[in-house]
C-alpha cells in the first residue's frame, strides 16, 4: 500500500478551471471577468515604471545576497507601520507595535492566524461573503471558521454583522478586510469602523485588519481611516499588509505582518512568537519586493512617481465602475445596481444566482466565478455597452 493513498484528490481550484475554459473558448466574443489582478486599458498587468526604476536602484546599490534577518526588510517595515498608523502614532514611539517582512499579504495573515492560535483563539469569524483564502488560511491552521453577515442590498450590512459579531466568545478571532472588500467592494463607513472596533473591545475578541489595496478606494490616507479609528476603539489588533496590488509586485510575494498592542510587553512577547512562526515556515522573509518598496518609498521622486501612477489606477477603476453602473441600470431599469458606484476597489459581487453565471457562460461567453464577483479592473470600456446588454437579462 502506498504512503499516498490516505490522500484523496481535492477539488480542483474553480477560478484557475475557469481561467482555463476562457483560454480554451473559441468564440469571437468572450468576456472574462473572473481575473484576481489589476489590468490596464491594454488587459495587461504591467510593470509599475516606479517599481523598474525603484528596482533598478535597489540592484546596484545591492553588495550581498546574505539574510537580512528575522524581520526582513527594517526600513520597509518602518514604512507599512507609518502607511498604517501615520506619521506620529503614540503607540510607535512607546513600542507597542511590532512589524515583519512577510512573503506577500498571505504570509502576513498566516502569522495573524498563527498568532491568533497561540493567543488563545479556536474560532475565526470571515465576513460573508469573503476572499476563500481566508477560511483556508483558519482551517489550515487547525481552527473553526465562523460566518458574520456583511452586505444587504449593495451597502454594508451593519446590524447583521454587529448582531453576529455580538454572538462571538471572548478570544475569538475575527478577520475584517481593510478598503475595497473582496469580493464585495462594499465598505463600512468610518463610524461602522469605530462600532467595529468597539464591540471587539467589549466583546473581547482580537481583530485581524487585511489591508491588499490599500489606495485603491479614495487614496492612500483616507483609505486607512477605517482601520486606524478601529484600532482608537480596540485599543490591540493585529494588521496584514499586502503590496502585491498596489505595486503591481504579485510574485514578488510582498507584505508585512504588523500588530499594536495596549502595553510594550505584550508586543514584547508577541514579537518573540512572531519571530518563531515566521522561522518555523520560510525561515526568514523574501527580501527582493521588500527592498524595491524601500528603495521607492525612501526617494521623494520615486515616491512621488508610484503616487500617481496609483491614483491613476485608481480613478481608471472608479471611470469603469461608473460606467457600468450607468449601463446596468439603464439596461435594467433597476436603481439597484446603481450600489456598484458606491462601492470601491477591484471587486464588486452582481447580483446573480450559480447557475445563472454557468448559463452567462455557456450562452453568452461571459466568465466570472459562481458567486457573481467581477473584476472591474478587468474591463476595458469599448465592452461595457455590450456587458450591461448582456449581464442585464440575468439581473433583473
Ligand atoms: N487579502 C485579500 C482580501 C486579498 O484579496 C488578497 C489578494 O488577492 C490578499 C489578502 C493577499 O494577497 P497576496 O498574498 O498576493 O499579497
Amino acid at each position: 500500500m502506498s504512503h499516498f493513498s490516505p490522500l484523496s484528490t481535492l477539488p480542483p481550484d474553480a477560478l484557475l478551471g475557469l481561467m482555463t475554459a476562457y483560454r480554451a473558448d473559441e468564440r469571437a466574443e468572450k468576456f472574462d471577468l473572473g481575473v484576481g489582478v489589476y489590468k490596464d486599458e491594454n488587459g495587461e498587468t504591467p510593470i509599475l515604471s516606479a517599481v523598474r526604476k525603484g528596482e533598478a536602484k535597489m540592484l546596484a546599490a545591492q553588495t550581498t545576497k546574505v539574510y537580512e534577518g528575522p524581520r526582513g526588510n527594517t526600513d520597509f517595515c518602518a514604512h507599512i507601520e507609518q502607511f498604517v498608523f501615520g506619521k506620529d502614532h503614540p503607540a510607535l514611539k512607546e513600542g507597542r507595535v511590532l512589524s515583519f517582512t512577510a512573503p506577500g499579504g498571505c504570509g502576513a495573515l498566516f502569522l495573524g492566524v498563527g498568532l491568533m492560535r497561540r493567543m488563545g483563539a479556536r474560532r475565526v469569524w470571515v465576513s460573508k461573503p469573503t476572499w476563500p483564502n481566508h477560511p483556508n488560511v483558519v482551517k489550515s491552521l487547525g481552527l473553526e471558521v465562523q460566518e458574520y453577515a456583511y452586505s444587504r442590498d449593495g451597502a454594508f450590512y451593519k446590524l447583521g454583522a454587529l448582531a453576529d459579531l455580538s454572538t462571538a466568545e471572548r478570544g475569538d478571532g475575527v478577520i475584517i478586510q481593510g478598503s475595497c472588500h473582496n469580493p464585495t467592494g462594499i465598505d463600512p463607513s468610518t463610524d461602522d469602523w469605530r462600532e467595529l472596533g468597539r464591540l471587539c473591545k467589549d466583546k473581547g475578541v482580537i481583530a485581524l485588519l487585511d489591508v491588499a489595496y490599500h489606495g485603491f478606494a479614495s487614496g492612500l490616507d483616507k483609505d486607512m481611516d477605517g482601520v486606524r479609528a478601529f484600532i482608537e476603539e480596540a485599543g490591540e489588533a493585529l494588521i496584514s499588509y499586502s503590496c502585491s496590488k498596489n505595486f503591481g509586485l504579485y510574485r514578488e510575494r510582498t507584505g508585512c505582518f504588523l500588530a499594536v498592542g495596549e502595553t510594550a510587553e505584550g508586543i514584547a512577547a508577541a514579537t518573540t512568537h512572531v519571530a518563531d512562526m515566521s522561522r518555523a515556515t520560510w525561515s526568514m522573509p523574501p527580501a527582493h519586493g521588500a527592498g524595491i518598496v524601500a528603495t521607492i518609498l525612501g526617494d521623494a521622486e520615486l515616491r512621488a512617481e508610484w503616487e500617481a501612477e496609483l491614483s491613476a489606477m485608481r480613478l481608471r477603476m472608479i471611470s469603469l465602475r461608473e460606467q457600468l453602473a450607468d449601463s446596468l441600470v439603464s439596461h435594467t431599469g433597476s436603481n439597484l445596481l446603481g450600489a456598484l458606484k458606491k462601492q470601491n476597489g477591484m471587486f464588486s459581487q452582481l447580483p446573480i444566482c450559480a447557475e445563472d453565471t454557468v448559463k452567462a457562460r455557456e450562452v453568452d461567453g461571459i466568465y466570472m466565478p459562481s458567486s457573481g464577483r467581477i473584476n472591474i479592473a478587468g474591463l476595458h470600456p469599448d465592452d461595457i455597452p455590450r456587458l450591461g446588454e448582456i449581464l442585464a437579462r440575468y439581473l433583473v
